[in-house]
């Protein structure tokens, strides 16, 4: 056995006993385990393991959990999506990065599953920020950040709200998507709905860059149709106004299971004085993961219009 599936076989033995013995389901068998690992109250011989090999090892406990009791709004992102956020991340930021550590924000951190695959990329060069409304999620996101001793400050509240985040350098974010029912908060937001209720996605899309600063990258997955809804002009008036778009990166149609929960890359930059809008927005399209001649093509594809950008 690997450490990694060691470190699950570790994890997933006790969440079942949590699971059989009390009321408990089993993904919060999961976080009593981690809380219990924390406590000291099991023994962690994984002292020497990597930070990957314990994010992931929680990461398929957690996805045991979730399949055992579906909560569609709050899927986790998988690790090739989390991989190729990060990949952008390290591109984008490259100059950056040379200077000292960049802040992230993630404020739909969920179970920190791609926060702390970002992080892990860029070990020890980042410190971020996360929001999360559901209570289980984001004692998942702490106690797995704890673990792999990584730097993130959590804070449990609706998003959309006032957020006490100073202006961030990096936002990365998995938009939970749907309609925003608190019209009270909506209203407050340029890019509240005339109409209706407002979509959260272009709230959080807003949000976030009402938190970074001037020049910063956003990251976001959105899904594949957003600039097809009814409000998307409104959506699209606004990024041009405080932003300059950078990229729109399609997803394999293989990684997700219907076409209505397909998803896309979106890389805006915040304006700012220093720095001009890039000649061209890079198009294109991630070819399936096992294609290798085609996904080298592609990383191909994305440093060359970087050196004309
Ligand atoms: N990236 C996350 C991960 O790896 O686990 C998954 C993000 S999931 C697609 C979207 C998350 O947004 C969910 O965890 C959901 O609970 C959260 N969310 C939805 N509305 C929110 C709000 N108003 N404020 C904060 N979090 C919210």
């Amino acid at each position: 056995m690997d450490k990694l599936e060691q470190i699950f076989t570790t994890i997933n033995e006790t969440s079942e006993q949590y699971e059989q013995n009390s009321d408990f389901t089993y993904l919060e068998g999961v976080l009593h385990t981690l809380e219990d690992i924390l406590d000291g109250k099991i023994d962690w011989s994984f002292k020497d393991a990597t930070k990957e090999e314990i994010r992931k090892a929680i990461q398929l406990a957690i996805l045991k959990g979730m399949r055992k009791n579906s909560q569609p709004n709050h899927q986790m992102t998988p690790d090739t999506l989390g991989l190729l956020v990060g990949y952008f991340v390290e591109q984008f930021m490259e100059e950056k990065l040379k200077n000292g550590p960049i802040s992230i924000l993630d404020p739909a951190v969920g179970t920190g599953n791609l926060l702390l695959t970002v992080m892990n990329l860029l070990d020890g060069k980042t410190f971020a920020t996360g929001i999360e409304v559901d209570e289980m999620l984001i004692r998942l996101a702490a106690d797995t950040a704890e673990l792999t001793k990584q730097p993130l400050m959590l804070y449990h509240q609706d998003a959309l709200q006032k957020m006490l985040v100073d202006p961030v350098d990096v936002v990365v974010c998995d938009l939970p998507v749907g309609y925003y029912p608190n019209e009270e908060v909506a209203i407050d937001y340029e890019l509240c709905a005339h109409e209706g209720m407002s979509y959260a996605h272009h709230l959080f899309i807003e949000q976030s860059i009402n938190h970074s600063k001037e020049g910063a990258y956003l990251f976001f997955l959105i899904p594949a149709n957003l600039f097809e809804s009814e409000q998307s002009k409104e959506l699209h008036k606004y990024l041009k106004k405080h932003t300059w778009i950078q990229a729109v990166i399609q997803l394999p149609n293989g990684l997700f299971a219907n076409k209505a929960l397909e998803k896309s890359i979106l890389i805006v930059q915040k304006q700012s004085k220093e720095y001009s809008a890039p000649r061209e927005v890079l198009l294109a399209k991630v070819p399936t993961m096992s294609n290798k001649q085609a996904l080298a093509a592609f990383f191909e594809k994305v440093q060359i219009w970087k050196e004309n950008k």
